[in-house]
This record gives structure tokens, C-alpha cells and sequence, in this order.
């Protein structure tokens, strides 16, 4: 009765709550300023598909469409031509269906060229499924997705 008296009068749970929130300002925060910073993902982790060219910028895929065989998802419509240039296949049309895609990353593994990768890329929330379908210029890994889905060019 007494104690509980003393306990008003003093403030002490009030005192307590604070000292509780006053130790949280000093301690490493485990929450992040969302959309503005993005939490770097974990080395395995497989967001979205993308196409990537060699160092000198140079197609790496040959349109072999052994991506599309792998995909028990049917995520892939690739059709290919030979260039005159280095009398090479290259893709001239690579649809892709974000939509059907569950990420298994057989397509990667099954590339020889080492052209497509998942990428660390999470953000793919739209309420436009046309967003979701991929087309060949769309694929490569420098076309910009914030401004894909988000309609914004910063990271
Ligand atoms: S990650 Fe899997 S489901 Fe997605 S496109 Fe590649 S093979 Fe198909
Ligand atoms: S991405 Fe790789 S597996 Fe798919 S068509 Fe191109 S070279 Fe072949």
C-alpha cells in the first residue's frame, strides 16, 4: 500500500518507461529510414531476373533458348538471329514473365554464356500486372527498374 503510495508520488514507473526508451537512443538500430535507404540483401538471396553483356558491352547471349527449356515455370519466350557482325546468334526477342517466376534460379545455372543472373533487386510491388512482363531491352541489367515500378530514377 505504502510502497505503491511512494511509487505515485515519485513517478517511478514513469521514471522506469523512460529509462527504458533513453537506453534504446545509445543502442545499434535495427530499423531503416524506408524507401529512402534499402537494406542491402543477403548474398544468396534472388530478386529479379536480368541480362547482362561482357565488359565491352558486347550481347553474352546467344539465344540458345536453354534458359527457356530449364524453366518449369514457362517464364521464357526467346527467339534468336544470326548477327553479320560476329556471325553469332543474339537474341532478338526475350520476354520474360516476372509473373510466373518463382525464382528457382535453374535458368542461371542452366546458361552457358553466364547472361542472366537473379539479381539482389526486391522491390517489384505494382498494382499494374503490364509491369510484371518483361520485354529484351527491359532485361538488361542497366535499365532502370525504380523508375520501372516506382515511375523515379533514385536508388
Ligand atoms: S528463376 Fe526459375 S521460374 Fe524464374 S525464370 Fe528462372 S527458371 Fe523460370
Ligand atoms: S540467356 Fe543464356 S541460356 Fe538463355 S538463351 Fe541466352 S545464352 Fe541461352
Amino acid at each position: 500500500m505504502i510502497i505503491n503510495f511512494l511509487k505515485k508520488v515519485f513517478l517511478i514507473d514513469l521514471l522506469q518507461g523512460l529509462s527504458v526508451t533513453l537506453k534504446y537512443q545509445f543502442t545499434h538500430k535495427v530499423t531503416i529510414q524506408y524507401p529512402e535507404k534499402v537494406k542491402e540483401s543477403r548474398e544468396r538471396f534472388r530478386g529479379i531476373l536480368r541480362v547482362y553483356r561482357d565488359g565491352e558491352g558486347k550481347q553474352l547471349c546467344i539465344a540458345c533458348k536453354i534458359c527457356q527449356k530449364a524453366c518449369p515455370e514457362d517464364c521464357f519466350d526467346i527467339e534468336g538471329q544470326k548477327n553479320t557482325e560476329d556471325n553469332k546468334m543474339r537474341p532478338v526477342k526475350f520476354d520474360w514473365k516476372l509473373y510466373r517466376c518463382s525464382f528457382c534460379g535453374l535458368c542461371q545455372e542452366a546458361c552457358p554464356t553466364d547472361a542472366i543472373k537473379l539479381s539482389k533487386e526486391f522491390r517489384m510491388a505494382t498494382r499494374d500486372k503490364s509491369k510484371l512482363f518483361f520485354t529484351l531491352d527491359q532485361m538488361y541489367s542497366d535499365y532502370d527498374l525504380n523508375k520501372h515500378f516506382r515511375g523515379e530514377s533514385k536508388k
